[in-house]
Order: structure tokens, then C-alpha cells, then sequence
């Protein structure tokens, strides 16, 4: 399939405006086709085409939406080795790495057709008349409608599962959604080949050509348009705080504001309990710096801080990580732009009051991110709220604490995390159980004995928390819950029932209902 380097609007390509080019990830050099960069009249033209095929989208039966969703995975599967190929020149990333995502990828395209299909996510509710009630009560009929179009906002560090056709595009897509996403500009052929898929995916489902569009570019000014466009009615992004942090600002600034869900920052903590410590600190100190390194450090749940109770089991977990990281090679990193503020963070981070170098990775020559593991007493870290900062890339620390109390003070005044590990053994139970309350205010996964890095795409699975880890601590952009992002819930009252919604008419609707109040299948 060939790249065009054209933006598609509603099924058509368009190129008009400047062009920019792709990046190599390894060089930094320029390489390949003109990419045209969408113009404000392209935002309208994708925006006016989602909000007119909205209605038509979000009213076809729920067995035709699933039967999209499978396609357009078929016809992500179907680019094989070019999609590969492609997303390693522009990422970095390897080729091992590349397929699993796209694993992930068509994986969580056909679950959420499973999903839509369940029809559970409607949260249907049917509450009977009473006449005889003083006052009488009304018939009341409730489900979860679309919100309508959608901005997706692809991230750079998963160019496939959380890109053009990722975790929010699948989500907004089962809940009924159209979506006009804004391609991140260090992966366009990667954008391109993808939204060949969908486009095509999209007309062979005879669903109308509005019902997704794809926009580059390289100014923030063409999100802001999208975000700012009042067809738009919700915002799906994962990147930076700041990126994050403008979107939403944007958004609250409209005539008509509307939700962001950003995934922006965390540094997920772990704590190593005592008994587990003493136990077993050299296969934690290998495992950490394994997770810490693992695909240069570019996971938005990489293990940015650990913490343990000083003596010698910490001394000996820290002389294993050193020695560990030694093996550490430097790995290409996604952007130029990237390992520079990947370096740049890493050395503020260096010079900060009380923070020592433990170890470093192998030297990373050009744009690779070296390895680095850095310690600080409990005391200088709570003195500095700086050392929160996510330094994005394999680096993390290590906070040495006096006791449990201290664990649970640094705990207890972190920002919101995405996820928090406990690694214990059945001897640190009781002591565990006493930190339970801190962690689940914290972050939106609580995870015991493994590392964070690695999110399955499940029913019961949150990739979320309270700010700044996202924009909206209630919601997650991974797993069948993240329709519920935009989704809202629309009652029915008296509704005479040729009027109703067919699944809330008398009768089985296939799926769970709450019948005056009770669950009936
Ligand atoms: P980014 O700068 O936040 O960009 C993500 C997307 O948002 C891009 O499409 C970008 O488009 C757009 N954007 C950013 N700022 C904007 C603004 N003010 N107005 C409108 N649109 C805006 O993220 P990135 O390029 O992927 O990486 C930069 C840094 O983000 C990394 O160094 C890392 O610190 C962080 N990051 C964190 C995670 C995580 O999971 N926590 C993931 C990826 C990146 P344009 O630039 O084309 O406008």
C-alpha cells in the first residue's frame, strides 16, 4: 500500500497547505515522502462530516458497529510487514516490540465488538409506573447514549495501540462515536497506512464517510482547532502533562465546554516491603532494572520511584541494580525531541539536593537514552517536590526510608499515579494491608509482586488515576471501561413505546437490565 502523505477527510485524501516530512527515529533525518499539513478548512471539513454522520453512525444495530470493529482489525492485520517496517524507521521501536502491539492492537479492536454486542455498557434501567404511589410515579426508561464525534489524539510511545486506530479510537468507535483523530507527527506513514485501513474498513461497512478522519501536522495549532471546533464533543489524548494541560484548557474555554480525557504523567511508584526485601533483594534489583529499561524507559508506567526501608537487604537490592545496569545497552528513543528532554530531565534530576548517582546504563551514543538509577534520602525527597517530575526514559530512584512511617509519609503526599506496586511476601501481609487505604488513593491500579510495565487490555483493567497521572480520575483509556468515557446516560419518561429505543421496550433486550431496581439478564 502505498504512503501519500495525504490527510483523509471523510474518506477522501486531501493534501493542500505545507508539508512536513517523517523522521527517522535512529538520525533524526528527514526521509520519504511530503506530508501535507492539514489547514484550518480540512478541521471543518473533518469535523462537519463526524457531526454529519453521527446520528446515522450511532443508529445502526449493534451487531453492525461490532462487525466494523472486526474489519478494521482484519485490515490492520492485513498490512503485515509494511505497517512493521514503517513504524520502526519512524519510532525506533523493534520489530518484536511492533508486532505485539499490533497484536494489541486488532486484540482490543475485536474485544470491544464483544463489548458492544454484550450491550452491558448501555446500563439499561427500567423503573415501572405506579399510579397507586402518592405522588404517582412514572415510568422511567434509562441508557448510556454517544456524547458524538470525537477528537483521538495519538500518542507518539505506542504508535499503533494508542494511535490512529488505538485504545480511544476503539472505545469511541464502540460507544458510537465518530472520530477525527490529529496523527502524532513523528509516526505519519505509520498514521497513513493505518487510516488506509479504517477508511476502507469504514466504506465496506457502508457506514457514512464522516464516521472517521485523519488530520496531520506538526503545530499545536491544528489541535487546538479540533479541540476548539463545536462539533467536537470529547477529547481523547495520552502524552505530556503540558500537551494535556492545554487541551483541557481549551476545552473549558469553549462556548460549549466539553470533557478531555488526558493521559499525561506518573511515576509509579513500587515499595519493596521488608520481608520480601530480605528475601529475595537481587531478583528484584534484575526485574527493576529490566522494567525501568524496557523499551528505553518510554512506558507512561515506567517505575520512576522505589522505595524500601534502609539496611542491609536495600544495600544489597542497590549493589545488584548497579551491577544489573551495567548490562543495560542504550536504546534508540522515539523522537529527537524526546531524548532531548529525556537528557535534559535526567541531568535536573542529577542536580538535585541529595540525589545520588548509583549506576548507569552502557554509554548511548546519538539518539539513544542511557540508563540511570539515582538514590535520595526520604528527608531530601519530601523537601522537593521537583523529584516527582516524570523524567520520561529509563531513569528512576531509589528513596531510602527509615521506617514504614516514612514509606507511608512519601506515599501519602504523592500526585495521582496511574498505577502502585507492592512486592511482599505472606510476612509483610499486616504491614501491607495498613498501606492499602494510601494506595488506593493514589493511583488507579494497585498491583502486588510485578513490575508496572505491561497493561492486558481487560474487563477489569484501569489505566487511569487522580491527576495529574490523567485529566479525569473516574475514567481509563484501557479495557472495555473506557467507553464509558463517551458515553452519557439519556431517561426516558412516559415514553409511549413505539417512541422508546427498541432495547428498552417491553420484552428481552439480550442484555442485563435493572428492572425496578432489581439485575435481570
Ligand atoms: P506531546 O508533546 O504532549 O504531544 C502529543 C500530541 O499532542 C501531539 O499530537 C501534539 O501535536 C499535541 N500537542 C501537544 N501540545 C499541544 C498544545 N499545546 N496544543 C495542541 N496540541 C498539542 O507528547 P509527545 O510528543 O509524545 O512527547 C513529548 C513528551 O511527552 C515526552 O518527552 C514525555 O515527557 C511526554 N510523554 C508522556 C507520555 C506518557 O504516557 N506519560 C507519553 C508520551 C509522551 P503537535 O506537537 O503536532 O502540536
Amino acid at each position: 500500500m502505498a504512503i501519500t502523505g495525504e490527510n483523509f477527510i471523510a474518506g477522501q485524501r486531501r493534501s493542500s497547505g505545507t508539508t512536513f516530512r517523517a523522521r527517522s527515529a535512529d538520525s533524526g533525518e528527514e526521509f520519504g515522502e511530503a506530508f501535507a499539513a492539514a489547514t484550518s478548512q480540512d478541521v471543518i471539513d473533518a469535523c462537519k462530516a463526524a457531526a454529519e454522520a453521527q446520528d446515522d453512525f450511532a443508529s445502526r444495530p449493534l451487531s453492525e458497529r461490532a462487525a466494523f470493529l472486526r474489519l478494521a482489525a482484519d485490515k490492520i492485520d492485513a498490512l503485515g510487514d509494511t505497517l512493521t517496517q514503517r513504524a520502526m524507521k519512524e519510532t525506533g521501536l523493534p520489530e518484536a516490540r511492533l508486532n505485539g502491539e499490533r497484536g494489541r492492537t486488532v486484540g482490543q479492536l475485536r474485544l470491544f465488538a464483544d463489548e458492544v454486542e454484550n450491550g452491558g455498557w448501555q446500563k439499561l434501567r427500567i423503573d415501572h409506573a405506579n399510579a397507586d404511589r402518592t405522588p404517582p410515579k412514572p415510568d422511567l426508561r434509562l441508557r448510556m447514549i454517544p456524547l458524538g464525534p470525537v477528537a483521538v489524539f495519538g500518542a507518539s510511545n505506542f504508535p499503533l495501540a494508542f494511535s490512529v486506530a488505538g485504545g480511544d479510537t476503539a472505545s469511541a468507535f464502540a460507544a458510537g462515536c465518530c472520530v477525527v483523530v490529529k496523527g502524532h507527527p513523528a509516526h505519519p506513514g505509520t498514521s497513513e497506512l493505518v487510516a488506509q485501513a479504517l477508511t476502507e474498513a469504514v466504506a465496506e461497512s457502508g457506514l457514512p464517510a464522516g464516521t472517521f478522519s485523519l488530520l496531520n501536522g506538526t503545530e499545536n495549532s491544528l489541535g487546538e482547532a479540533l479541540v476548539k471546533d463545536p462539533r467536537i464533543a470529547a477529547v481523547g489524548f495520552t502524552g505530556s502533562r503540558g500537551g494535556g494541560l492545554a487541551l483541557m484548557k481549551h476545552a473549558a474555554e469553549r462556548e460549549v465546554p466539553i470533557p478531555v480525557f488526558a493521559e499525561m504523567s506518573s511515576i509509579n511508584p513500587v515499595t519493596l516491603m521488608p520481608a520480601k526485601l530480605n528475601d529475595a533483594a537481587e531478583d528484584l534489583a534484575k526485574a527493576y532494572v529490566g522494567s525501568l529499561s524496557m523499551g528505553a524507559g518510554q512506558f507512561c508506567t515506567n517505575p520512576g520511584i522505589v522505595l524500601a526501608i534502609k539496611g542491609e537487604a536495600l544495600d544489597r537490592f542497590l549493589a545488584a541494580a548497579k551491577e544489573e545496569l551495567k548490562t543495560v545497552g542504550g536504546q534508540t528513543m522515539l523522537t529527537t525531541g524526546i531524548h532531548k528532554a529525556y537528557s535534559e530531565g535526567a541531568s535536573r534530576l542529577a542536580k538535585r539536593t541529595g540525589a545520588e548517582l548509583l549506576g548507569m546504563g552502557e554509554e548511548a551514543p546519538g539518539t539513544c537514552g542511557q540508563a540511570q538509577v539515582y538514590t535520595v534520602s526520604a528527608d531530601a525527597f519530601l523537601a522537593d517536590k521537583d523529584f516527582e517530575e516524570e523524567v520520561f526514559g529509563p531513569a528512576s530512584i531509589v528513596i531510602r526510608c527509615d521506617d514504614l512511617a516514612q514509606v507511608k509519609q512519601v506515599l501519602s503526599g504523592l500526585e495521582g499515579q496511574l498505577t502502585t506496586t507492592l512486592h511482599m511476601t505472606e510476612a509483610d501481609h499486616a504491614e501491607a494491608a495498613s498501606l492499602m487505604p494510601v494506595l488506593e488513593k493514589l493511583a488507579g491500579r494497585i498491583i502486588a509482586n510485578s513490575w508496572p510495565t505491561g497493561v492486558d487490555v481487560t474487563h477489569a483493567m484501569v489505566h487511569g488515576g487522580p491527576f495529574p497521572a490523567t485529566s479525569d480520575g473516574r475514567s481509563t483509556s484501557v479495557g472495555t471501561l473506557a467507553i464509558d468515557r463517551f458515553l452519557r446516560p439519556v431517561s426516558y419518561q412516559d415514553m409511549p413505546a413505539k417512541l422508546l429505543p427498541s432495547a428498552l421496550r417491553e420484552g428481552t433486550p439480550g442484555c442485563l437490565v435493572r428492572i425496578d431496581g432489581e439485575y435481570r439478564a
